[in-house]
């Protein structure tokens, strides 16, 4: 089918105004935050496969009817919704479909006795979150891109938020949701605070990346908002091996704070500049709940951070971070650095306790060894559980020849952390996925599981339209 055939065909089934075509438009929602390709975009080299339209559904039965058509007729389509991914996981293929959901927004219920919210696909989370706060609620997902991303792409990339520790991950918040599939069928998954009758299916569309179907609705959990009980406190510690101790200690004694980070000493002097002495972490908590809970919390982890030897920095550290936690996102589309020659990003991973501090120090060894223009690499824990811990690798180095060079380096520092990751036996994507970018450490990271993730995509997208090139290697 020639491109003026799809549109046409796209316009006939939905109406003009949701087949947008327009060369700007197109390339907006084609781009994500990956840090080589906004730089390239602010050199003027924002190359990118061209998409032959952005289709926007208004509703499920939409997508059903605009899926139907461009499964029969083999057309490659990526889902998007809030556009904030940072792994290339919107890219289109040359000559591809974008459905956005982003249009398909709103609340359709508020259950206050079962504890759940219905919304659609492309509702903003901070819209939620706001609505709920008004109610005396929250959904407990802070991601860092509260203010960018939407319901359906939180969910098809398994994303987790800055109080998961006490809320999980969207995989523990999810109660149920409703899809459409590539060849148009539409499915839904009940709502149930347990089942068990059979494999978990809501985990066919939780990370799935767009690559299993499209997802229209969906159910979370909602939890009492109560931020004036909540109890808040950080301290200064040597070296990122005790702190990562400390928290260990923290999460097997079973204590369950919403929010556990530690800042190795180069984000400290970025990030907390004066509040450390040069060569000291962060530790930054706050529990969340009744004033019972929160305060037992509160004294417990003081215990434990007494074990060690802590410097108490009290609670500004904690409240200057939750005022500028999503400040990011307000800059993201120009980043001062830039203007610098300089491009920085991040990349997390995770991995047992017994392993993640030796990543931790191979990364920060090898880096600096093997790219001489690096500039900085730090790191910091922020999602804790009994069993490890992720470490956010935060990194920068100077462009040394344009955006020629950007995409080659930037490729350097994430095959490394990759590889160090690897060889211990760590995950290679803690919650952003694996985009388009990680996917060749797929094979890698899944191992003889991986059979089952072609199996699934040969059973629910036998013409291989939806999202190519994330997570599954060709
Ligand atoms: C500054 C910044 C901070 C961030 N912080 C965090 C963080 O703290 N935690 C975290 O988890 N992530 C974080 N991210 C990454 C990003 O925000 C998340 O991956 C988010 O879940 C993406 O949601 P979105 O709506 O923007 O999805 P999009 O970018 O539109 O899409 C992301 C992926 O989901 C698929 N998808 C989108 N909508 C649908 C749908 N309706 N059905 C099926 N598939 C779909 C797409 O095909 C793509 O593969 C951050 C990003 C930025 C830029």
């Amino acid at each position: 089918m020639d491109k003026q055939e799809i549109i046409s065909e796209l316009q006939a089934l939905l109406g003009g105004d949701r087949v947008q075509t327009a060369p700007e438009i197109i390339k907006k929602a084609s781009v994500d935050y990956i840090g080589f390709r906004q730089y390239e975009r602010f050199d003027g080299k924002d190359w990118v496969p061209k998409a032959v339209c952005v289709v926007k559904p208004r509703s499920t039965e939409e997508v059903s009817r605009a899926l139907a058509f461009l499964n029969k007729n083999r057309i490659d389509t990526v889902p998007r919704t809030g556009g904030s991914s940072v792994t290339q996981s919107i890219e289109p293929e040359e000559g591809g479909v974008i459905l956005d959901g982003s249009e398909m927004n709103g609340i359709i219920s508020l259950n206050e006795q079962d504890m759940m919210v219905t919304a659609k696909c492309g509702t903003p989370l901070e819209y939620l979150e706001n609505y709920l706060n008004e109610r005396g609620f929250t959904a407990g997902h802070f991601p860092q891109s509260l203010p960018l991303a939407h319901l359906g792409g939180l969910v098809a990339t398994r994303s987790i938020g800055q109080f998961s520790t006490l809320y999980g991950g969207i995989e523990d918040l999810l109660v149920g949701l409703e899809a459409v599939l590539a060849d148009g069928g539409v499915v839904r998954i009940k709502n149930s605070p347990r089942r068990s009758v059979g494999p978990d299916l809501r985990h066919l569309f939780i990370g799935s990346e767009g690559m299993l179907g499209f997802i229209t609705e969906l159910t979370v959990k909602i939890f009492r908002y109560t931020p004036e009980t909540r109890w808040m406190h950080s301290w200064a510690i040597k070296g990122m091996s005790a702190g990562l101790d400390l928290i260990r200690e923290v999460m097997v004694e079973g204590y369950r704070p919403a929010l556990v980070r530690l800042h190795d000493a180069e984000e400290v002097q970025r990030l907390f500049g004066g509040s450390a002495p040069e060569d000291y972490g962060i530790l930054l908590f706050i529990a969340e709940g009744p004033v019972s809970i929160t305060a037992a919390i509160g004294q417990a982890i003081t215990e434990i951070a007494g074990r060690y030897k802590t410097i108490d920095l009290g609670t500004k550290p904690v409240e200057s971070w939750l005022k500028t936690r999503n400040d990011v996102c307000y800059q993201m589309d120009e980043p001062v650095y830039y203007r610098h020659g300089m491009v920085a990003d991040t990349c997390e991973i995770s991995a047992p306790w017994s392993e993640i501090g030796k990543i931790y120090e191979a990364v920060r060894e090898r880096l600096p060894r093997e790219m001489p223009n690096l500039v900085a690499v730090g790191g910091h824990s922020s999602h804790s559980y009994v069993q490890g811990t992720n470490i956010y690798f935060t990194f920068g180095f100077v462009v040394k020849n344009g955006a020629e060079s950007v995409r080659a380096d930037y490729m350097k520092v994430i095959s490394v952390i990759m590889e160090e990751t690897l060889k211990r036996g760590g995950s290679i994507a803690h919650h952003h996925g694996s985009g388009k970018y990680r996917t060749r450490w797929m094979p890698e990271e899944h191992g003889s599981s991986y059979t089952l993730l072609r199996k699934l995509k040969e059973a629910l997208d036998p013409n291989r339209i939806l999202n190519k090139g994330v997570l599954l290697t060709d």
